[in-house]
Protein backbone atom coordinates (compact mmCIF):
# COMPACT_ATOMS: atom_id res chain seq x y z
CA UNK A 1 0.00 0.00 0.00
CA UNK A 2 1.62 3.70 -0.40
CA UNK A 3 1.57 5.24 2.96
CA UNK A 4 3.99 7.80 2.34
CA UNK A 5 3.93 9.71 5.77
CA UNK A 6 1.85 12.86 5.40
CA UNK A 7 0.92 11.98 1.97
CA UNK A 8 -3.19 12.31 1.32
CA UNK A 9 -3.91 8.59 1.14
CA UNK A 10 -6.46 8.10 -1.74
CA UNK A 11 -8.20 4.68 -2.48
CA UNK A 12 -9.26 3.74 -6.20
CA UNK A 13 -11.99 0.97 -6.13
CA UNK A 14 -12.67 0.35 -10.36
CA UNK A 15 -15.09 -1.42 -11.52
CA UNK A 16 -14.15 -4.51 -13.82
CA UNK A 17 -15.64 -3.28 -17.24
CA UNK A 18 -12.80 -2.10 -19.84
CA UNK A 19 -14.83 1.23 -20.33
CA UNK A 20 -14.69 1.91 -15.97
CA UNK A 21 -11.15 -0.16 -15.42
CA UNK A 22 -9.27 1.75 -17.79
CA UNK A 23 -9.68 5.00 -16.65
CA UNK A 24 -10.17 4.55 -13.17
CA UNK A 25 -6.28 3.34 -13.46
CA UNK A 26 -4.96 6.22 -15.64
CA UNK A 27 -6.88 8.07 -12.46
CA UNK A 28 -5.22 6.80 -9.63
CA UNK A 29 -1.50 7.11 -11.66
CA UNK A 30 -2.74 10.89 -12.28
CA UNK A 31 -3.39 11.51 -8.90
CA UNK A 32 0.05 9.41 -7.58
CA UNK A 33 2.08 11.83 -10.07
CA UNK A 34 0.56 14.87 -8.25
CA UNK A 35 2.00 13.17 -4.89
CA UNK A 36 -1.17 11.43 -3.73
CA UNK A 37 -0.37 8.42 -1.80
CA UNK A 38 -2.90 5.87 -4.64
CA UNK A 39 -3.74 2.19 -3.67
CA UNK A 40 -5.58 0.32 -6.44
CA UNK A 41 -8.28 -1.99 -4.75
CA UNK A 42 -8.74 -5.18 -7.04
CA UNK A 43 -8.85 -8.98 -7.33
CA UNK A 44 -5.75 -10.77 -8.08
CA UNK A 45 -7.03 -11.49 -11.53
CA UNK A 46 -8.39 -7.84 -12.43
CA UNK A 47 -4.93 -6.53 -11.14
CA UNK A 48 -3.03 -8.68 -13.61
CA UNK A 49 -4.19 -6.14 -16.53
CA UNK A 50 -2.96 -3.14 -15.21
CA UNK A 51 0.28 -4.19 -13.06
CA UNK A 52 3.17 -3.31 -16.13
CA UNK A 53 1.46 0.11 -16.01
CA UNK A 54 1.78 0.27 -12.02
CA UNK A 55 5.19 -1.11 -11.87
CA UNK A 56 6.52 1.24 -14.47
CA UNK A 57 4.70 4.11 -12.69
CA UNK A 58 6.13 2.97 -9.22
CA UNK A 59 9.88 3.38 -10.66
CA UNK A 60 9.05 6.78 -11.68
CA UNK A 61 9.17 7.09 -8.22
CA UNK A 62 5.19 8.04 -8.06
CA UNK A 63 3.37 6.68 -4.79
CA UNK A 64 1.12 4.33 -6.23
CA UNK A 65 0.16 0.64 -5.55
CA UNK A 66 -2.00 -2.43 -6.16
CA UNK A 67 -3.70 -4.38 -2.91
CA UNK A 68 -5.62 -7.26 -4.08
CA UNK A 69 -8.77 -8.22 -2.62
CA UNK A 70 -8.86 -12.41 -1.44
CA UNK A 71 -11.44 -12.70 -3.86
CA UNK A 72 -12.73 -13.40 -7.36
CA UNK A 73 -15.87 -12.25 -9.48
CA UNK A 74 -17.15 -15.26 -11.16
CA UNK A 75 -17.20 -15.10 -14.87
CA UNK A 76 -15.96 -11.65 -15.23
CA UNK A 77 -11.91 -12.30 -14.79
CA UNK A 78 -11.14 -10.09 -18.33
CA UNK A 79 -12.56 -6.41 -18.55
CA UNK A 80 -15.89 -7.63 -20.38
CA UNK A 81 -18.10 -7.35 -17.70
CA UNK A 82 -21.17 -5.35 -18.11
CA UNK A 83 -22.73 -2.95 -15.90
CA UNK A 84 -25.17 -5.37 -13.97
CA UNK A 85 -22.18 -7.51 -13.14
CA UNK A 86 -22.75 -8.67 -9.51
CA UNK A 87 -19.28 -7.62 -7.50
CA UNK A 88 -20.81 -7.82 -3.91
CA UNK A 89 -18.34 -11.13 -3.44
CA UNK A 90 -15.82 -7.84 -2.35
CA UNK A 91 -18.04 -6.45 -0.01
CA UNK A 92 -16.89 -8.03 2.93
CA UNK A 93 -12.93 -8.02 1.81
CA UNK A 94 -13.12 -4.83 1.14
CA UNK A 95 -14.84 -4.09 4.40
CA UNK A 96 -12.17 -6.24 6.46
CA UNK A 97 -8.93 -4.00 4.12
CA UNK A 98 -10.81 -0.49 4.91
CA UNK A 99 -11.33 -1.33 8.74
CA UNK A 100 -7.23 -1.94 8.89
CA UNK A 101 -6.27 0.73 6.83
CA UNK A 102 -8.64 3.82 6.51
CA UNK A 103 -7.74 6.21 3.78
CA UNK A 104 -8.57 9.93 3.37
CA UNK A 105 -11.08 9.32 0.35
CA UNK A 106 -12.07 6.25 -2.00
CA UNK A 107 -12.98 6.87 -4.99
CA UNK A 108 -15.79 4.50 -5.89
CA UNK A 109 -17.44 2.97 -9.81
CA UNK A 110 -20.64 4.00 -9.24
CA UNK A 111 -21.33 0.51 -10.67
CA UNK A 112 -20.06 -0.95 -7.38
CA UNK A 113 -23.62 0.71 -6.31
CA UNK A 114 -23.48 -1.87 -2.78
CA UNK A 115 -20.38 -0.14 -1.44
CA UNK A 116 -21.94 3.53 -1.21
CA UNK A 117 -23.62 2.25 2.09
CA UNK A 118 -20.36 0.09 3.73
CA UNK A 119 -17.84 3.59 2.94
CA UNK A 120 -20.37 5.76 4.26
CA UNK A 121 -20.71 3.80 7.38
CA UNK A 122 -17.41 3.97 8.29
CA UNK A 123 -17.31 7.46 8.11
CA UNK A 124 -14.49 7.46 5.00
CA UNK A 125 -15.00 10.50 2.35
CA UNK A 126 -16.56 8.69 -0.99
CA UNK A 127 -16.27 9.80 -4.42
CA UNK A 128 -17.74 9.23 -7.34
CA UNK A 129 -17.01 8.08 -10.72
CA UNK A 130 -19.36 7.16 -13.29
CA UNK A 131 -17.13 7.32 -16.36
CA UNK A 132 -19.01 9.60 -18.31
CA UNK A 133 -18.26 13.73 -18.92
CA UNK A 134 -20.76 16.76 -18.33
CA UNK A 135 -23.20 16.79 -21.23
CA UNK A 136 -24.73 13.19 -20.69
CA UNK A 137 -25.76 14.07 -17.11
CA UNK A 138 -26.36 17.29 -17.94
CA UNK A 139 -29.10 15.54 -21.22
CA UNK A 140 -30.30 13.16 -18.81
CA UNK A 141 -30.97 15.32 -16.05
CA UNK A 142 -33.32 17.90 -17.88
CA UNK A 143 -35.11 15.01 -19.48
CA UNK A 144 -35.75 13.45 -16.29
CA UNK A 145 -36.39 17.29 -14.66
CA UNK A 146 -38.87 18.90 -17.78
CA UNK A 147 -39.68 16.28 -20.12
CA UNK A 148 -42.92 13.93 -19.75
CA UNK A 149 -41.49 11.35 -22.46
CA UNK A 150 -45.68 9.85 -22.44
CA UNK A 151 -46.22 12.86 -24.48
CA UNK A 152 -44.46 11.78 -27.27
CA UNK A 153 -46.56 10.15 -30.35
CA UNK A 154 -43.40 8.02 -31.10
CA UNK A 155 -40.39 6.30 -30.37
CA UNK A 156 -38.98 8.68 -33.35
CA UNK A 157 -40.64 11.42 -32.80
CA UNK A 158 -37.68 13.78 -32.21
CA UNK A 159 -38.02 16.47 -29.29
CA UNK A 160 -35.51 19.56 -27.88
CA UNK A 161 -34.16 18.50 -24.64
CA UNK A 162 -35.05 22.06 -22.30
CA UNK A 163 -32.94 24.26 -20.82
CA UNK A 164 -29.78 23.34 -22.40
CA UNK A 165 -26.87 25.72 -23.61
CA UNK A 166 -27.49 24.13 -26.75
CA UNK A 167 -29.88 22.58 -29.24
CA UNK A 168 -29.52 18.94 -28.58
CA UNK A 169 -32.49 17.01 -30.55
CA UNK A 170 -33.03 13.59 -29.59
CA UNK A 171 -35.54 10.82 -29.67
CA UNK A 172 -36.98 8.10 -27.65
CA UNK A 173 -35.05 5.03 -29.27
CA UNK A 174 -32.10 6.88 -28.79
CA UNK A 175 -32.40 7.15 -24.93
CA UNK A 176 -31.08 4.79 -22.21
CA UNK A 177 -33.73 2.22 -20.83
CA UNK A 178 -33.33 4.06 -17.41
CA UNK A 179 -34.43 7.66 -18.72
CA UNK A 180 -36.95 6.08 -20.46
CA UNK A 181 -38.48 4.21 -17.57
CA UNK A 182 -36.59 5.74 -14.43
CA UNK A 183 -38.00 3.17 -12.21
CA UNK A 184 -35.63 0.47 -13.79
CA UNK A 185 -32.88 2.75 -12.55
CA UNK A 186 -31.07 -0.13 -9.05
CA UNK A 187 -31.99 1.41 -6.11
CA UNK A 188 -28.90 1.54 -4.79
CA UNK A 189 -27.47 3.69 -7.37
CA UNK A 190 -30.03 6.28 -7.33
CA UNK A 191 -28.53 8.50 -4.71
CA UNK A 192 -25.02 7.13 -5.10
CA UNK A 193 -23.61 10.43 -6.39
CA UNK A 194 -25.90 12.54 -3.67
CA UNK A 195 -24.67 11.21 -0.72
CA UNK A 196 -20.80 11.45 -1.91
CA UNK A 197 -18.36 13.63 -1.23
CA UNK A 198 -18.13 14.27 -4.53
CA UNK A 199 -17.60 13.00 -8.14
CA UNK A 200 -13.92 12.87 -10.30
CA UNK A 201 -14.99 13.29 -14.32
CA UNK A 202 -12.70 11.93 -16.72
CA UNK A 203 -13.21 14.81 -19.30
CA UNK A 204 -11.71 18.52 -19.28
CA UNK A 205 -13.56 22.04 -18.58
CA UNK A 206 -12.49 23.17 -21.94
CA UNK A 207 -14.07 20.59 -24.12
CA UNK A 208 -17.80 21.24 -22.63
CA UNK A 209 -17.02 24.56 -20.67
CA UNK A 210 -21.26 25.36 -20.83
CA UNK A 211 -21.94 21.90 -19.25
CA UNK A 212 -19.39 21.50 -16.94
CA UNK A 213 -20.60 25.38 -15.72
CA UNK A 214 -24.29 23.94 -15.93
CA UNK A 215 -23.50 20.49 -14.04
CA UNK A 216 -21.93 22.74 -11.08
CA UNK A 217 -24.22 25.28 -10.71
CA UNK A 218 -27.87 24.33 -12.13
CA UNK A 219 -27.28 20.89 -11.22
CA UNK A 220 -25.57 21.46 -7.90
CA UNK A 221 -23.25 19.01 -8.69
CA UNK A 222 -19.66 18.83 -6.76
CA UNK A 223 -16.74 17.50 -9.15
CA UNK A 224 -13.18 17.94 -9.90
CA UNK A 225 -12.89 17.52 -13.66
CA UNK A 226 -9.39 16.12 -14.05
CA UNK A 227 -9.00 14.61 -17.79
CA UNK A 228 -7.88 13.53 -20.07
CA UNK A 229 -6.54 11.11 -18.09
CA UNK A 230 -5.52 8.89 -21.01
CA UNK A 231 -2.72 11.33 -22.23
CA UNK A 232 -1.00 10.10 -18.91
CA UNK A 233 0.43 7.04 -21.07
CA UNK A 234 3.13 8.30 -22.88
CA UNK A 235 5.60 5.42 -23.57
CA UNK A 236 4.43 2.86 -26.23
CA UNK A 237 4.61 0.48 -23.39
CA UNK A 238 1.70 2.37 -21.67
CA UNK A 239 -0.45 3.21 -24.63
CA UNK A 240 -0.30 -0.76 -25.76
CA UNK A 241 -1.04 -2.64 -22.10
CA UNK A 242 -4.66 -0.87 -21.57
CA UNK A 243 -6.88 -3.31 -20.54
CA UNK A 244 -5.77 -6.42 -22.32
CA UNK A 245 -2.57 -6.79 -24.11
CA UNK A 246 -3.52 -6.70 -27.77
CA UNK A 247 -4.24 -9.24 -30.26
CA UNK A 248 -1.62 -7.85 -32.81
CA UNK A 249 1.91 -7.08 -32.14
CA UNK A 250 2.29 -3.21 -31.87
CA UNK A 251 5.59 -2.99 -34.12
CA UNK A 252 3.61 -5.21 -37.12
CA UNK A 253 0.69 -2.43 -36.65
CA UNK A 254 2.82 0.82 -36.44
CA UNK A 255 4.81 -0.97 -39.35
CA UNK A 256 1.45 -1.01 -41.93
CA UNK A 257 0.30 2.45 -40.76
CA UNK A 258 3.68 3.88 -41.50
CA UNK A 259 3.07 2.47 -44.92
CA UNK A 260 0.13 4.64 -45.48
CA UNK A 261 -0.25 8.25 -46.41
CA UNK A 262 -1.03 10.93 -43.66
CA UNK A 263 -4.70 11.09 -42.40
CA UNK A 264 -5.61 8.45 -45.26
CA UNK A 265 -6.93 5.48 -42.81
CA UNK A 266 -9.85 5.31 -41.00
CA UNK A 267 -9.80 3.06 -37.72
CA UNK A 268 -12.86 0.87 -36.31
CA UNK A 269 -13.76 0.04 -32.80
CA UNK A 270 -16.64 -0.54 -30.86
CA UNK A 271 -15.12 -0.31 -27.65
CA UNK A 272 -14.44 -3.67 -25.06
CA UNK A 273 -18.26 -4.70 -24.45
CA UNK A 274 -20.67 -4.44 -27.45
CA UNK A 275 -20.82 -7.39 -29.62
CA UNK A 276 -22.13 -6.94 -33.03
CA UNK A 277 -24.34 -9.35 -35.09
CA UNK A 278 -23.29 -10.93 -37.86
CA UNK A 279 -25.26 -9.44 -40.29
CA UNK A 280 -23.44 -5.86 -39.04
CA UNK A 281 -20.25 -7.06 -39.74
CA UNK A 282 -21.19 -7.85 -43.28
CA UNK A 283 -22.79 -4.80 -43.52
CA UNK A 284 -19.75 -2.71 -42.21
CA UNK A 285 -17.22 -4.87 -44.20
CA UNK A 286 -19.20 -4.10 -47.45
CA UNK A 287 -19.40 -0.59 -47.03
CA UNK A 288 -15.44 0.14 -46.29
CA UNK A 289 -14.55 -1.75 -49.20
CA UNK A 290 -17.23 0.42 -51.09
CA UNK A 291 -15.76 3.67 -49.23
CA UNK A 292 -12.26 2.97 -51.09
CA UNK A 293 -9.98 3.88 -47.48
CA UNK A 294 -7.86 2.23 -46.15
CA UNK A 295 -9.12 1.02 -42.73
CA UNK A 296 -7.36 -1.14 -39.73
CA UNK A 297 -10.69 -2.75 -38.20
CA UNK A 298 -11.19 -3.93 -34.66
CA UNK A 299 -13.71 -7.20 -34.74
CA UNK A 300 -14.08 -8.01 -31.14
CA UNK A 301 -16.09 -10.95 -29.77
CA UNK A 302 -19.25 -11.75 -32.13
CA UNK A 303 -23.14 -11.96 -30.99
CA UNK A 304 -24.71 -15.28 -32.06
CA UNK A 305 -27.51 -15.36 -34.36
CA UNK A 306 -29.65 -16.68 -32.18
CA UNK A 307 -28.05 -16.52 -28.42
CA UNK A 308 -28.78 -19.19 -26.01
CA UNK A 309 -27.52 -17.68 -22.82
CA UNK A 310 -27.45 -13.81 -23.79
CA UNK A 311 -24.20 -13.90 -21.25
CA UNK A 312 -22.24 -16.60 -23.16
CA UNK A 313 -19.65 -15.11 -25.91
CA UNK A 314 -18.97 -16.18 -29.34
CA UNK A 315 -16.34 -17.88 -30.44
CA UNK A 316 -17.18 -18.39 -33.86
CA UNK A 317 -14.27 -16.94 -36.53
CA UNK A 318 -14.72 -13.59 -38.21
CA UNK A 319 -14.30 -15.07 -41.35
CA UNK A 320 -17.45 -16.93 -41.73
CA UNK A 321 -19.44 -13.79 -41.40
CA UNK A 322 -17.22 -11.32 -43.92
CA UNK A 323 -17.93 -11.15 -47.24
CA UNK A 324 -16.51 -14.25 -49.79
CA UNK A 325 -12.71 -13.41 -50.66
CA UNK A 326 -13.18 -9.73 -48.22
CA UNK A 327 -10.38 -10.58 -46.25
CA UNK A 328 -7.66 -12.03 -48.62
CA UNK A 329 -9.06 -9.07 -50.88
CA UNK A 330 -8.28 -6.48 -48.49
CA UNK A 331 -4.29 -8.66 -47.71
CA UNK A 332 -3.35 -8.31 -51.29
CA UNK A 333 -4.33 -4.10 -51.65
CA UNK A 334 -2.69 -3.41 -48.50
CA UNK A 335 -6.28 -1.92 -47.57
CA UNK A 336 -7.35 -3.21 -44.70
CA UNK A 337 -5.77 -4.65 -40.99
CA UNK A 338 -8.15 -6.52 -39.55
CA UNK A 339 -7.63 -6.99 -36.17
CA UNK A 340 -9.16 -9.54 -34.06
CA UNK A 341 -9.87 -9.44 -30.57
CA UNK A 342 -8.48 -6.27 -28.84
CA UNK A 343 -6.17 -3.22 -30.33
CA UNK A 344 -3.71 -0.90 -28.63
CA UNK A 345 -6.15 1.80 -29.39
CA UNK A 346 -4.42 4.65 -28.29
CA UNK A 347 -1.12 4.03 -30.19
CA UNK A 348 -3.38 3.63 -33.47
CA UNK A 349 -5.24 6.57 -33.05
CA UNK A 350 -1.91 8.61 -32.06
CA UNK A 351 -0.79 7.67 -35.76
CA UNK A 352 -0.20 9.84 -37.89
CA UNK A 353 -1.63 7.74 -40.84
CA UNK A 354 -5.64 8.03 -38.96
CA UNK A 355 -7.83 10.74 -40.64
CA UNK A 356 -10.74 9.77 -39.04
CA UNK A 357 -12.34 7.03 -36.51
CA UNK A 358 -15.82 5.12 -36.42
CA UNK A 359 -16.68 4.75 -33.18
CA UNK A 360 -19.20 3.43 -30.92
CA UNK A 361 -19.06 6.55 -28.88
CA UNK A 362 -18.44 5.12 -25.11
CA UNK A 363 -16.84 8.22 -23.36
CA UNK A 364 -13.24 6.99 -23.28
CA UNK A 365 -13.13 6.29 -27.00
CA UNK A 366 -14.99 9.57 -27.76
CA UNK A 367 -12.28 11.56 -25.45
CA UNK A 368 -9.29 9.25 -26.89
CA UNK A 369 -10.40 10.23 -30.40
CA UNK A 370 -10.59 14.19 -29.64
CA UNK A 371 -6.99 13.83 -27.51
CA UNK A 372 -5.84 12.52 -30.56
CA UNK A 373 -7.39 15.32 -33.07
CA UNK A 374 -9.43 12.99 -35.35
CA UNK A 375 -12.84 13.31 -36.32
CA UNK A 376 -15.47 10.83 -35.74
CA UNK A 377 -18.28 8.35 -37.56
CA UNK A 378 -20.45 8.36 -34.78
CA UNK A 379 -21.91 5.33 -34.61
CA UNK A 380 -23.29 4.90 -30.89
CA UNK A 381 -25.11 1.77 -29.97
CA UNK A 382 -26.08 1.18 -25.99
CA UNK A 383 -25.38 2.91 -22.73
CA UNK A 384 -25.00 7.09 -23.13
CA UNK A 385 -23.82 6.68 -26.42
CA UNK A 386 -25.85 8.69 -28.21
CA UNK A 387 -25.79 11.44 -26.29
CA UNK A 388 -21.82 11.27 -26.62
CA UNK A 389 -23.08 10.98 -30.42
CA UNK A 390 -24.58 14.59 -30.37
CA UNK A 391 -22.16 16.22 -28.58
CA UNK A 392 -19.82 15.22 -31.03
CA UNK A 393 -21.72 16.32 -33.86
CA UNK A 394 -24.19 18.99 -33.03
CA UNK A 395 -22.20 20.50 -30.33
CA UNK A 396 -18.55 20.19 -31.18
CA UNK A 397 -19.62 19.59 -34.63
CA UNK A 398 -16.49 17.30 -35.75
CA UNK A 399 -18.14 14.08 -36.26
CA UNK A 400 -20.76 12.76 -38.71
CA UNK A 401 -23.30 10.20 -37.37
CA UNK A 402 -23.60 7.11 -39.27
CA UNK A 403 -27.19 6.83 -38.96
CA UNK A 404 -28.22 4.31 -36.07
CA UNK A 405 -31.41 4.73 -34.03
CA UNK A 406 -31.90 2.25 -31.58
CA UNK A 407 -30.82 1.83 -28.20
CA UNK A 408 -29.82 -1.71 -27.16
CA UNK A 409 -29.38 -3.24 -23.91
CA UNK A 410 -25.72 -4.57 -23.97
CA UNK A 411 -26.45 -8.08 -25.54
CA UNK A 412 -29.60 -8.26 -26.87
CA UNK A 413 -30.65 -8.52 -30.33
CA UNK A 414 -29.74 -5.66 -32.33
CA UNK A 415 -33.55 -4.30 -33.76
CA UNK A 416 -32.03 -2.81 -37.13
CA UNK A 417 -28.64 -3.12 -38.26
CA UNK A 418 -26.96 -0.06 -40.56
CA UNK A 419 -26.64 -0.64 -44.24
CA UNK A 420 -23.56 -0.54 -46.22
CA UNK A 421 -24.36 2.36 -48.03
CA UNK A 422 -24.88 4.46 -44.69
CA UNK A 423 -21.46 3.14 -43.87
CA UNK A 424 -19.88 4.36 -47.23
CA UNK A 425 -21.59 7.54 -47.09
CA UNK A 426 -20.53 8.45 -43.82
CA UNK A 427 -16.71 7.26 -44.30
CA UNK A 428 -16.25 9.14 -47.58
CA UNK A 429 -17.75 12.48 -45.80
CA UNK A 430 -15.63 12.22 -42.94
CA UNK A 431 -12.52 11.70 -44.66
CA UNK A 432 -13.33 13.59 -47.89
CA UNK A 433 -12.26 17.28 -49.44
CA UNK A 434 -15.03 18.99 -48.67
CA UNK A 435 -14.84 22.53 -46.71
CA UNK A 436 -16.95 20.82 -43.91
CA UNK A 437 -14.53 17.61 -43.41
CA UNK A 438 -11.55 20.46 -43.39
CA UNK A 439 -13.48 22.35 -40.89
CA UNK A 440 -13.95 19.33 -38.95
CA UNK A 441 -10.20 18.73 -38.91
CA UNK A 442 -9.75 21.61 -37.77
CA UNK A 443 -12.12 21.83 -34.74
CA UNK A 444 -10.92 18.95 -33.50
CA UNK A 445 -7.17 19.78 -33.64
CA UNK A 446 -7.54 22.70 -32.10
CA UNK A 447 -10.02 20.81 -29.53
CA UNK A 448 -7.06 18.45 -29.16
CA UNK A 449 -4.32 20.99 -28.09
CA UNK A 450 -6.52 22.15 -25.49
CA UNK A 451 -6.82 18.97 -23.69
CA UNK A 452 -3.33 19.02 -23.89
CA UNK A 453 -2.91 22.22 -21.94
CA UNK A 454 -5.91 21.19 -19.82
CA UNK A 455 -3.55 18.62 -18.03
CA UNK A 456 -0.06 20.42 -18.04
CA UNK A 457 1.15 22.57 -15.14
CA UNK A 458 -1.54 24.97 -14.42
CA UNK A 459 -4.12 24.04 -17.00
CA UNK A 460 -7.25 23.75 -15.54
CA UNK A 461 -8.07 19.88 -15.00
CA UNK A 462 -3.93 19.68 -13.62
CA UNK A 463 -5.94 22.21 -10.89
CA UNK A 464 -8.48 20.12 -10.38
CA UNK A 465 -6.29 16.96 -9.44
CA UNK A 466 -4.68 19.64 -6.97
CA UNK A 467 -7.49 21.17 -5.56
CA UNK A 468 -9.07 18.02 -4.41
CA UNK A 469 -5.62 16.38 -2.89
CA UNK A 470 -5.28 20.13 -1.10
CA UNK A 471 -9.13 19.78 0.29
CA UNK A 472 -8.63 16.34 1.50
CA UNK A 473 -5.03 17.39 3.17
CA UNK A 474 -7.20 20.35 4.94
CA UNK A 475 -9.56 17.74 5.62
CA UNK A 476 -7.21 15.12 6.96
CA UNK A 477 -5.37 17.92 9.39
CA UNK A 478 -8.74 19.53 10.87
CA UNK A 479 -9.39 15.44 11.85
CA UNK A 480 -6.01 15.26 13.36
CA UNK A 481 -6.72 18.75 15.42
CA UNK A 482 -10.37 16.89 16.36
CA UNK A 483 -12.45 19.72 14.25
CA UNK A 484 -13.98 17.48 12.31
N1 LIG B 1 -9.92 -0.39 -26.04
C1 LIG B 1 -8.67 -0.76 -26.50
N2 LIG B 1 -8.61 -1.71 -27.49
C2 LIG B 1 -9.71 -2.29 -28.04
C3 LIG B 1 -10.98 -1.89 -27.55
C4 LIG B 1 -11.05 -0.94 -26.57
O1 LIG B 1 -7.64 -0.26 -26.03
O2 LIG B 1 -9.56 -3.12 -28.93
C5 LIG B 1 -10.01 0.62 -24.95
C6 LIG B 1 -10.26 2.01 -25.45
O3 LIG B 1 -9.03 2.66 -25.74
C7 LIG B 1 -11.02 2.63 -24.30
C8 LIG B 1 -11.76 1.46 -23.67
O4 LIG B 1 -11.11 0.28 -24.13
O5 LIG B 1 -10.11 3.18 -23.36
C9 LIG B 1 -13.22 1.39 -24.09
O6 LIG B 1 -13.94 2.33 -23.39
P1 LIG B 1 -15.19 3.08 -24.00
O7 LIG B 1 -15.72 3.99 -22.94
O8 LIG B 1 -14.83 3.72 -25.28
O9 LIG B 1 -16.22 1.94 -24.36
P2 LIG B 1 -16.82 0.66 -23.59
O10 LIG B 1 -15.82 -0.41 -23.72
O11 LIG B 1 -17.07 1.07 -22.16
O12 LIG B 1 -18.07 0.39 -24.36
Amino acid sequence: MATETGLVKMFFFPFIGGGHQIPMIDTARVFASHGAASTIIATPSHALNFQNLITRAQSSGHPITIHTLPAEIRDATDVTAGPMTDTTVLLQPLKTFLLRHPPDCIVIDMFHRWAGDLVDELRIPRIVFTGNGCFPRCVQENIRKYLNLENLSSDYEPFVVPNLPDKVELTKSQLPIFARNPSLFPDKMKDFEDKSFGTIINSFYELEPDYADYMRNELGKKAWIVGPVSLCNRSVEDKTQRGKLPTIDDQGCLKWLNSKEPHSVIYVCFGSLIRLPPQQLKEIAYGLEASGKSFVWVVGKIMKSSPKNKEEDDEDDVQTWLPEGFEERMKESNRGLIVRGWAPQLLILEHGAIGGFVTHCGWNSTLEGICAGVPMVTWPVTAEQFLNEKLVTSVLRIGVPVGSREWVWFRDEWKEVVGREMVEIAVKKLMGESEEAAEMRMRVKKIAESGTRAVEEGGTSYQDVDALIQELQERKVNNCNGEV
